[in-house]
């Protein structure tokens, strides 16, 4: 268990919130131009860091709203907390995740 501060509602326990995967995974602007695996992985690759991730949360049990959150996934400490349509703070550059070429 840990907390999370929402932006509109100050800190409050994990379980009040859901977690909304990844965050700033950017739409194709022409997917009709991408490759089958160009397409999947858009759709399916995600990066998975031992460290410090970007993730989208909603305030389930509170304010319904989403936010972005910078969290160690190591230790679950929250590096940062930032609206959406925001950038990351600086220093947290979503790396992209690329399938394993095998
Ligand atoms: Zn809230």
């Amino acid at each position: 268990m840990f907390l999370i501060p929402c932006p509109w509602c100050g800190e409050r326990e994990e379980s009040e919130f859901s977690y909304g995967h990844e965050a700033h995974i950017e739409r194709p602007k022409e997917p009709e131009k991408l490759s089958d695996a160009e397409w999947a992985d858009y759709l399916f690759m995600r990066t998975n860091p031992k460290g410090p991730h970007l993730e989208r949360w909603v305030h389930t049990a509170g304010c319904r709203r989403w936010f972005n959150v910078a969290r160690n996934t190591h230790t679950n400490e929250i590096l940062a907390v930032y609206l959406m349509g925001e950038k990351p703070p600086k220093g947290f550059a979503r790396k992209s995740a690329k399938r394993a070429k095998s």
